[in-house]
């Protein structure tokens, strides 16, 4: 049994922000390994069961090592699912570099982290529930289009609040996705549902990672 400040980590690397209200933001990214939920549709399959187990001082040295190179960089924690793992003492320790913290998580899992930013992504699979907790801290909603979102689903989670925007967010599998993704973002329109937004994938946009 690996000890808390050992984490399974998927890989590090330096990009920008491609999705959501900080798209554009030069980020370094630490994928987790592992995820419960096994959407059909993820793009980061590749991250569910590869992993390294790496000590919190590894991480730290890589992630220093890339601020290094990129200094103006927030770090973005991501998976896999990073919830599923004990992230108290990477945080702590990112805080007291002071770096820009925002993680990626599918909502299920909460726990009260020192962070800047929560990017929540509810899951079909999941009837699209978010940990109770975590619905005050909410900074933003992805929600990937597919057949299982609908008009009615995107109500019941602008019911949480009106705090945050709700992306809707093209799924890379769907060769009408673009089509698909404004036809919804129209009836949510048309539903009066506020601050819908039609989602971005500036990585696929610009062939990068
Ligand atoms: S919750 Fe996210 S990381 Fe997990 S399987 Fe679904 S899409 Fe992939």
């Amino acid at each position: 049994m690996p000890e808390q400040s050992i984490l399974r980590i998927n890989e590090i690397f330096w990009s920008f922000q491609g999705e959501g209200l900080r798209a554009g933001v030069p980020s370094i990214f630490l994928r987790l390994a592992g995820c419960q939920l096994k959407c059909p549709y993820c793009d980061t399959k590749y991250a569910w069961d590869s992993g390294r187990w790496l000590p919190l001082p590894e991480i730290l040295d890589e992630i220093d090592k890339q601020k290094r190179k990129y200094p103006a960089s927030q770090v973005v924690i991501t998976g896999g699912e990073p919830m599923e793992q004990d992230l108290t003492e990477l945080v702590d320790n990112l805080k007291k570099k002071d770096f820009f913290i925002a993680i990626e998580t599918n909502g299920v899992e909460y726990a009260a982290l020192a962070i800047d930013w929560w990017t929540v992504s509810p899951k079909d699979v999941m009837g699209y529930a978010v940990n109770k907790a975590l619905k005050k801290r909410i900074d933003e909603i992805k929600l990937i289009v597919n057949e299982n979102l609908s008009v009615e689903v995107i109500k019941k989670i602008r019911d949480i609040g009106d705090y945050f925007p709700i992306f809707l967010q093209p799924d890379s599998n769907d060769n009408h996705k673009y089509e698909n993704t404004f036809y919804l973002f129209e009836q949510c329109q048309l539903a009066g549902i506020s601050d819908v937004r039609p989602g971005i994938q500036l990585h696929k946009v610009y062939s990068v990672m």
